[in-house]
């Protein structure tokens, strides 16, 4: 029996296999069991430091008042403030953004950026609401986690349907209740008021320079390298459109609103001046329309999937024909898949790595607040490039050196870096 069958055993059922709390538990153990790391500091790892929910009133513009539910979690502040996101969707559960908080302190360990791990997220259904609406939940949310957010302790970004206003709220309402103006206890801000160029498409460059990375070891020219991205949100836009200008040839978007396919490439260029113009993509006439699952499934040598969790499943994993997958979405992936994309040889670019240009920009905007000086764009481009090559690179290296898949080299090399860090610190008592 293969450790992933100690892990994913055939029988669990799929709603445990798409709880992201197992996906990032089991990976999790079976890193800490590679690296016999010792018992006490496994049970430190495995949850979360700090669990906040919180019960959001907002006055609606109907008149009447509405209890939102909302979650902080701070996985683990060994190495830094927490840093992570916070999202608004219908769908939250407090599993998922424990999940994800976990996945933030790793991802941070992986680029050794000097931040711990948190998420937040806000059960809601934002395209139900107004400006004014969002606007009052976000700051109230805010207003009750007051004492927990701060440049040193937690440091909130954007997520799944939050953005740059969503973080200027949130920036505003802290800085109220400090009586000062406090840039830096958020990041993923407009630049005006210290967000930092190049953020908002720092997801997508850094999944660029890791797919640059990868198409160079498995020895694939950029010209003839196919790119399918699923998502085009802030990092699947970002991602294609930078990686079309670049040389990719980027053959199939899968979107919500439609789904397109051109086997010459597509101009994505234009793609995204069609739908800042129309504000979809459907009806772009240089793609033809296609069924979203059958293009996922479509042979390419770089699949991103850029949306949500849970898209390669223990029932699709066989089915993917990519040869790299590069994880611009946090947990698409299952952990009974991993088993089969590694017996497929699929070339693995897991999201703790893949999409940690996003947070290391925010890294970035974090310096630059607290120092009151602001980098031109190529300077934050050409920092971003270096820490996600040598990501990349220890990475690599970890997985050969340790005979493992990157998924769990990365989780490795991100254990033992917290873990290092918590012994040297000892515990507090
Ligand atoms: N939400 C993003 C992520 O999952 C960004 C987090 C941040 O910048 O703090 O990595």
């Amino acid at each position: 029996m293969s450790l992933a069958d100690t892990i994913a055993p055939k029988t669990i059922s799929l709603e445990q296999e798409i709880n992201p709390w197992e996906a990032q538990a089991a990976r999790f153990d079976m890193a800490a069991e590679k690296l016999h790391l010792d018992d006490g500091i496994r049970k430190v790892l495995r949850y979360p430091n700090r669990e906040i929910i919180v019960h959001i009133p907002v006055a609606m513009d109907n008149g009447t008042l509405e209890v939102f539910t909302g979650f902080r979690v701070q996985h683990s502040i060994a190495r830094g403030p927490g840093k992570g996101g916070i999202r608004y969707s219908p769908d939250v559960t407090l599993d998922e953004v424990r999940a994800l908080a976990s996945w933030m302190t790793w991802k941070c360990a992986v680029v050794n950026i000097p931040f711990g791990g948190a998420k937040g997220g806000v059960i809601c259904d934002p395209h139900k609401m107004s400006m004014g609406e969002l606007e009052r939940m976000t700051r109230r949310y805010t207003a009750e986690l007051i004492e927990f957010i701060g440049p040193e302790k937690d440091v909130p970004a954007p997520d799944i349907n939050t953005n740059e206003q969503t973080m200027a709220w949130i920036m505003d309402t802290y800085s109220m209740h400090m009586r000062q103006t406090v840039t830096a206890v958020v990041t993923g801000k407009p630049i005006n008021i210290g967000g930092s160029r190049g953020r908002r498409e720092a997801t997508g460059r850094g999944i660029m320079v890791v797919c640059d990375e990868a198409i160079k070891k498995l020895g694939i020219p950029r010209e003839t390298c196919r790119v399918i991205v699923q998502g085009f949100g802030n990092v699947g836009s970002n991602a294609a459109l930078l990686m079309y200008q670049a040389g990719y040839k980027i053959i199939g978007i899968i979107e919500v609103t439609g789904s397109l396919y051109n086997k010459n490439g597509i101009d994505v260029q234009k793609l995204t001046e069609c739908r800042q113009k129309n504000g979809t993509l459907k009806g772009f006439p240089e793609a033809e329309p296609a069924d979203p699952n059958e293009l996922f499934l479509t042979e390419c040598e770089i699949l991103i999937p850029a949306a949500t969790e849970n898209q390669i499943t223990s029932r699709n994993a066989d089915r993917v024909k990519c040869k790299i997958l590069a994880e611009g979405a946090n947990g698409p992936t299952t952990a009974a898949a991993d088993e089969i994309l590694a017996q497929k040889k699929v070339f693995v670019i897991p999201d703790i790595l893949c999409n940690a240009g996003g947070v290391t920009t925010s890294y970035f905007e974090w310096v630059q607040d607290r120092q009151g000086y602001f980098w031109k764009e190529s300077v934050v481009n050409e920092q971003l490039q270096h820490i996600m090559v040598t990501a990349f690179d220890d990475v690599v290296r970890f997985a050969e050196a340790h005979g493992v898949h990157n998924r769990i080299a990365a989780y490795m090399l991100a254990i033992d870096r917290v873990a290092y860090t918590i012994r040297q610190r000892g515990i507090y008592a």
